[in-house]
């Protein structure tokens, strides 16, 4: 051990003795890392993409080219010019000052060997937008497709249930399946404050969905209009919407579900409740995927824009009826307590004063 110790120590001391002839080892030795410090830049939210909020400073002792580069895993944001550190505006939609006033991106520079970096901190500053963040007014654009414009009947209006909701489950139903079936209506009942309830009943005569699930042969007599309506195709799920009354209130409705399909019920279901397709369908990506996605994902919980489907349509503020041009402030009102009068008229303006046209391609199927 001690003999190994000394060998290493007389190797250091020929490496020192050297140095000195050797200019390019001299060089490298006296290099220093670039030098930059934490910095402070702002820029107005939802700024284009390229709009420059200024140069980052840095410096170097050997005035050697230094290089910038942004750490994408700190923020995407921004954007970085390689060689003179000017910072512009990468992805406008993350510049949201109602989702956080102030982005921190931790930005590199390197002089070709060595390295350093530091927190570069935009203070983003607040435009008069609305109270929302950008991602809520995407799910306001969102439910907005699939409550009033993709949704059952006539576009353009919420239609909802009113009151208890009472389902029957008919044909080939496993113990199992009506468990599951019940933990997701208490989920659903819990989301619904407008007074709206779902509850399993014993009889298709007291029920007002009746939901059956087996072989499609086995609908041919009972709803021949459903068993067509599939005609030759590969379908495993389809909602009919059988009545709505003058105020857009849902009434009846019926849902077959091919046995062994038993996943795509509350795809179906969502279907009932009164909610279209749309196309979030990322199974990766929770705040991407939807249950009304219209290509079945296997599995799916409620996700969060889900859940906002359910909370919004069925909550006191949005009535049935209401129309695209209320949503905005309803669902800003719903998530803030009160309304900006940013985007639309105001709540206070919210008469109805156009005949409501009943819906009449009823009954109304979609898989
Ligand atoms: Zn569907």
């Amino acid at each position: 051990m001690r003999q190994k110790l000394v060998s290493i120590l007389a190797v250091g001391l020929l490496l020192g003795a050297c140095s000195s002839d050797d200019e390019k080892m001299d060089e490298a030795a006296i290099n220093t890392a670039p030098v930059i410090q934490a910095q402070t830049f702002e820029v107005t939210e939802n700024s284009e993409i390229g709009v420059s909020l200024g140069t980052i400073v840095a410096s170097d002792a050997e005035n050697d080219q230094i290089f910038f580069n942004v750490n994408t895993e700190s923020s995407s944001a921004f954007r970085v010019n390689r060689s003179t550190g000017e910072l512009t505006v990468g992805i406008p939609y993350q510049l949201d000052f109602e989702a956080r006033e102030k982005i921190v991106v931790d930005v590199f520079v390197n002089d070709g060997v060595l390295k350093s970096n530091a927190n570069i901190t935009v203070n983003l500053l607040d435009e008069e937008d609305g109270l929302l963040s950008n991602e809520q007014k995407r799910t306001v654009t969102d439910f907005t497709t699939v409550v009033l414009n993709e949704s059952i009947g006539e576009p353009g209006f919420v239609k909802k249930w009113e009151g208890t909701i009472k389902v029957f489950l008919d044909g080939n139903i496993a113990n199992e399946f009506v468990e599951r079936v019940v933990t997701r209506n208490t989920i659903l009942n819990s989301l619904m404050t407008d007074g709206t309830r779902i509850e399993l009943v014993n009889t298709a005569a007291e029920s007002d969905v009746h939901i059956y699930l087996g072989p499609l042969d086995q609908i041919e007599n009972l709803w021949p209009d459903i068993y067509n309506f599939i005609g030759g195709g590969n379908i495993a799920g389809v909602a009919s919407i059988d009545e709505i009354d003058e105020n857009y209130v849902s009434r009846k409705a019926r849902m077959w579900l091919s046995e062994g399909d038993e996943i795509l019920y509350f795809h179906e279901f969502g279907h009932v409740l009164g909610f279209g397709h749309i196309d979030r369908c990322d199974p990766f990506d929770i705040d991407n995927n939807s249950i009304m996605c219209p290509v079945a994902i296997l599995g799916l919980d409620f996700t969060p824009f889900d859940q906002d489907l359910v909370r919004f349509t069925y909550h006191p503020l949005m009535p049935a009826g209401t129309q695209v041009s209320e949503v905005f402030d309803i669902i800003e009102r719903i998530i803030t307590g009160t309304n900006s009068d940013k985007n639309s008229t105001s709540l206070s303006s919210k008469v109805k004063n156009q005949p409501i046209n009943p819906i009449f391609d009823l009954p109304y199927m979609i898989d």
